[in-house]
C-alpha cells in the first residue's frame, strides 16, 4: 500500500498567513504538467511496485488546473503505477474556482474526494487573511460540490484569527457542519516567519489571540463536532465514520508515499526526501532528466521521534506493542516512564496497549509531544 501526493504550486492570490511553497499563477499550466509527468516517469520505481491506494492533489491551489489537465495527470499515474480501483483521490479546491460544471467534470475525471478551503464564513476574516473568495462564494461552492455528485467532502476552517471571538467561531463551525460534509480539518492560525502576518505582528499591527481564547475555541471545536457525529481522529481532523482521510491517515501510520512537484516530500520507509522549492528550477531539471532534492536517511532515533510525534496526535495513539517490537525495550521503557506523569495529571490515558492524549492533553499537545522527543544522538537509541 502506498500514496501519491502532487504539489500544484500555483495560487491566484497569496494569503497573508501562508508559508507553503507557492507562486502566483500565470494561467498556463502546460509546462508544469509536462514536468510533473516527466518526474513521475523518472521516479516510477520509487514505490517499489506497491499498490497505490490514495492520490492527493494539494498545493498551492490544485483548482487552477482544468478537469482535462487533472484527468491527463491521473491517466499518466495509472499508466505507470498499480492504482487500486477503489483508490481515494482527493482534490483541494478554492471556493472561487468552483462551478457546478467544473465539479462534475472533476468527478468524471476520477476524483472522488473534494477538500474545500473555506477557512471562515465571515468576510472580515477572509479579508484580513487576503483570501480571494467571499463567504457567499464559499456557501455556493459547497452547494455546487454536493450537487455535482461528491459524497466525500471535506472543509478546512481556521480558528484563532485575530478579531474572531469564540462566538463567531462557534457560528462558523455550526454553519459549516450544517452542510452535508463528512470531514472537517480545523487549524489554529499560526503566524510563521516569512509571511506578511509575521511582518505585521513584528510592527505591532497584528496581535495573536491569547491562550484563553485559543483554548475556548478548541473546546468549542471538540464540542460541536462531537455533537454533530464527527470523530476527532487526529488533533486537527474530524470525520464521520467511514470518511476519515485515508491519505493523511497513511502518513500518520508510516505508509510510504511518493511526492511529486516542487517542494513535495516523499517517504519510502527508510528515508525522506524533498524536491527543490523552486518551480522554474524544478521544470528545467526534470526536462533535462534530473531531479533536484534533498534527502535524509532515517536512523532509529529519528524513526522513533516521528512515530511518537505523529501517533500521539491521533485517536490510535502510541501502540506499545509496536514500540516494543520496533524500538525494543529501550524505546518501550522510555515511553512508559514518561507517560506516567501525564496520566497522573489527566493529560493522557492508557487503554490496554495504547497511550492517548485526553481532551485536556490535546489542548497542550505540542508541549506534551515535545517531551517525548528522544534526546540528541549519543544518548538513547543511538544508531
Ligand atoms: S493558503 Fe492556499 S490559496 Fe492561500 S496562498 Fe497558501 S496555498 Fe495559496
Amino acid at each position: 500500500m502506498a500514496g501519491i501526493y502532487l504539489h500544484i504550486p500555483y495560487c491566484r492570490q497569496l494569503c497573508y498567513y501562508c508559508d507553503f511553497y507557492r507562486v502566483v499563477s500565470h494561467g498556463d499550466n502546460s509546462l508544469f504538467i509536462e514536468a510533473l509527468k516527466k518526474e513521475m516517469t523518472l521516479r516510477k520505481n520509487y514505490l517499489a511496485g506497491s499498490n497505490v491506494s490514495t492520490i492527493y492533489f494539494g498545493g498551492g491551489t490544485p483548482s487552477v488546473l482544468t478537469a482535462e489537465e487533472t484527468e491527463s495527470v491521473l491517466d499518466h499515474i495509472r499508466n505507470l503505477f498499480r492504482v487500486d480501483s477503489e483508490a481515494e483521490i482527493t482534490f483541494e479546491v478554492n471556493p472561487d474556482d468552483v462551478s457546478l460544471k467544473y465539479m462534475k467534470d472533476l468527478h468524471m475525471a476520477g476524483v472522488n474526494r473534494i477538500s474545500i478551503g473555506i477557512q471562515s464564513l465571515r468576510d472580515e476574516d477572509l479579508k484580513l487573511m487576503n483570501r480571494r473568495h467571499t463567504a457567499a462564494q464559499a456557501r455556493e461552492a459547497i452547494d455546487n460540490i454536493l450537487k455535482s455528485g461528491f459524497d466525500n467532502v471535506s472543509a478546512d476552517l481556521i480558528y484563532g484569527i485575530p478579531g474572531m471571538d469564540p462566538d463567531n467561531w462557534a457560528a462558523n463551525i455550526e454553519e459549516t457542519l450544517s452542510f452535508d460534509i463528512r470531514h472537517l480539518s480545523a487549524y489554529h492560525l499560526t503566524i510563521e516567519p516569512g509571511t506578511l502576518f509575521y511582518q505585521m505582528k513584528e510592527k505591532g499591527q497584528l496581535k495573536e489571540v491569547d491562550e484563553d481564547e485559543s483554548t475556548a475555541e478548541f473546546n468549542l471545536l471538540l464540542e460541536k463536532t462531537g455533537k454533530a457525529g464527527f470523530i476527532n481522529y487526529e488533533i486537527s481532523n474530524f470525520g464521520k465514520p467511514g470518511y476519515f482521510s485515508i491519505h493523511n491517515t497513511n502518513y500518520w501510520k508510516q505508509v510510504p508515499y511518493l511526492g511529486l512537484g516542487p517542494s513535495a516530500h516523499s517517504f519510502n520507509g527508510y528515508s525522506r526526501q524533498w524536491n527543490i522549492s523552486d518551480v522554474k528550477k524544478y521544470i528545467n531539471a526534470v526536462n533535462s532528466g534530473r531531479l533536484i532534492f534533498e534527502k535524509e536517511e532515517l536512523d532509529i532515533r529519528t524513526k522513533f521521534n516521528e512515530y511518537v510525534m505523529t501517533s500521539l496526535r491521533t485517536m490510535w495513539g502510541i501502540d506499545l506493542l509496536y514500540v516494543e517490537k520496533i524500538f525494543e525495550k529501550e524505546g518501550y521503557d522510555y515511553v512508559v516512564n514518561l507517560s506516567g506523569k501525564f496520566i497522573n495529571y489527566g493529560l493522557m490515558r492508557q487503554d490496554d496497549n495504547n497511550l492517548f492524549l485526553t481532551n485536556q492533553g490535546k489542548m497542550i499537545s505540542d508541549n506534551i509531544i515535545s517531551e517525548f522527543i528522544m534526546p540528541s544522538p549519543g544518548q538513547l537509541l543511538s544508531p
